[in-house]
């Protein structure tokens, strides 16, 4: 059975986009609904936001890789339509600078993880992503790149199965080579 980035994503002419994307059309429904939810919620608290990235090639991946802009070799979340880059606008700029916990707040209001604090707050994270929020928990990322596994339109990651986000903590593959040590991995606050 389909689902969005196989119906959709991977049938649009910008799946190998080198260029940033920052259409909201390449979001995953739900996604891009509670994406919108955050940019409105946002301007209501007086934080105008401007939606930077949402679906990444991995061509873009492996230039921002090659540039220096990413510790990722490998695209992510955004690949499959359920991450997003919001950022401040100011002036009609997009802004990194500031305190980003208020887009934490809304992310976790609205059932997005948060790149702040990958939805365990409890957790001393050694990557840290203000700006980005997703709709899957970082232990279901493996599952979901081999294409084994898409959070359908009820799918929310705070009610996901908890050993899955205590998974997240522990490395999966064993460190030393260039890839394992790319992987957006949480460790416990020793
Ligand atoms: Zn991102």
């Amino acid at each position: 059975m389909g689902n969005f980035y196989t119906d959709v994503i991977q049938r649009d002419s910008r799946f190998q986009s080198a260029t940033r994307v920052a259409e909201l059309d390449l979001l995953e429904p739900t996604t891009r609904r509670l994406v919108e939810q955050i940019v409105d919620s946002a301007q209501k608290m007086g934080i105008p936001l401007i939606v930077y990235e949402t679906y990444r090639s991995q061509a873009r991946q492996q230039e921002l890789f090659d540039q220096g802009a990413t510790k990722l070799r490998k695209v992510g979340v955004h690949h499959y339509g359920l991450a997003c880059d919001i950022v401040r606008s100011i002036g009609g700029e997009p802004s990194w600078k500031g305190d980003f916990a208020f887009l934490g707040e809304l992310a976790h209001a609205s059932g997005l993880i948060w790149g702040g604090d990958w939805g365990n707050p409890g957790i001393k994270h050694s990557f840290v992503d203000a700006v980005h929020v997703q709709r899957s928990t970082v232990a279901r990322e493996p599952a979901l790149f081999a294409g084994t596994w898409y959070p359908d339109d009820t799918y929310n990651p705070y009610a996901d199965d908890p050993h899955l986000l205590f998974a997240a903590a522990t490395p999966s593959k064993p460190t030393g080579s260039k890839s394992a040590a790319a992987v957006p991995r949480p460790k416990k606050r020793s």
